[in-house]
């Protein structure tokens, strides 16, 4: 009889989606014909090790990152120095410097790190601070904490010697005022909740670490924290078994502590695709979805990598030493 890990290599060799085929199998007509037509999408697959997977099409935070592996640096190393390129880009409006407003027109910040070790280190609701990510690491390494948030974090960023900075651009100050006509808090799939960077990294060691850095939801309550910055929801690492981390509409996602659900699924045998569509589904199963987008995505101590969505439109991005390419999560819906 087929093994199923043999099963999954044969098909992942054959281009064939393995979540496909198994749902196809498992399930009824409604999730055959969604995955009929997702064969080309990702499903597990496998790269040789080292190598940097990361939320949605941040090629140049991956590149960024692989780097660092390349000139002999440890993930957790990789992982800050990426996700501070997007941090960094006043283009992207869901992380770091032009990241998309509150309420009331504050860039308030979220962001983890966490290294193979088990070591974490989080900020939330910072403000004025570029690269949310660095500090993170600093709560991490300086603190005896794992979380600092407000201007708790703030000021503990400039003990650090962190710049104070304006993080609202003109471009999100714009979008603020016209959304201020209506003030409608409708987050627009894959739009208003998009490009959160979740990154993980396996370096030459065969470490894992990951970080996970956002704006979070665009117009949010002041105050409001997703699950980015959270340990198990937003980002979760085990260096024995893999790492998950997740994008989308943040409630969704804490209320179901996906990204340490995903690790756990991996550790009792299941593939990160599988983990990944298992936690998707433990969230359609309890709310309604149509409006709704989570992603999440997963890559397990062999290199075995995969995802699953909601909607349509998740992709991420995966760096190794042959190339960087950006694949299509399967998705739900
Ligand atoms: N997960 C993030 C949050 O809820 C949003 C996103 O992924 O864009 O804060």
């Amino acid at each position: 009889m087929i093994k199923r890990r043999d099963f999954i290599k044969t098909s992942a060799a054959l281009g064939v989606s393995t979540t496909a085929i198994l749902s196809a199998c498992n399930s009824g007509d409604k999730m055959l014909a969604a995955n009929s037509k997702l064969l080309s999408q990702s499903s597990d697959a496998q790269e040789k090790l080292p190598l940097v997977i990361s939320t949605w099409n941040n090629q140049a935070a991956n590149q960024a990152a692989f780097d660092v592996i390349k000139n002999k640096g440890t993930a957790v190393d990789a992982v800050e120095v990426g996700v501070q390129i997007p941090e960094a880009d006043p283009n992207d409006q869901s992380v770091g410097y032009g990241g998309r407003p509150d309420r009331e027109g504050n860039v308030t910040l979220d962001a983890c790190i966490m290294d193979s070790k088990g070591n974490y280190g989080a900020v939330t609701y910072l403000q004025h601070i570029k690269h949310p990510i660095a500090v993170a690491r600093k709560v991490m390494d300086e603190t005896p904490h794992v979380m600092l948030s407000g201007d708790g974090a703030l000021q503990f960023a400039l003990s650090q010697g962190f710049k104070k900075e304006e993080l609202l651009t003109e471009k999100s100050k714009e979008d603020y005022k016209e959304w201020l006509k209506t003030s409608e808090y409708k987050p627009k799939v894959n739009i208003e909740l998009h490009d959160t960077i979740g990154m993980i990294a396996i370096d030459g060691a065969g470490d894992i670490s990951g970080a996970c850095t956002t704006s979070g939801l665009a117009y949010k309550l002041p105050g409001r924290i997703g699950d980015s910055p959270i340990i198990g929801a937003g980002l979760f690492v085990d260096n024995e078994i893999g790492a998950a981390t997740a994008t989308g509409m943040g409630e969704a996602v804490l209320r179901s502590v996906g990204s340490f659900l995903i690790v756990e699924l991996m550790r009792n045998g299941l593939s990160p695709a599988d983990a990944c569509k298992e936690a998707v589904m433990r969230i359609i199963q309890k709310q309604s979805y149509k409006d709704l987008q989570v992603g999440y995505l997963a890559v397990n101590k062999q290199g075995e990598y995969g995802a699953f969505a909601i909607q349509p439109g998740f992709v991420f991005a995966l760096t190794t030493n042959e190339e960087t390419k950006v694949i299509d999560a399967i998705s739900y819906l």
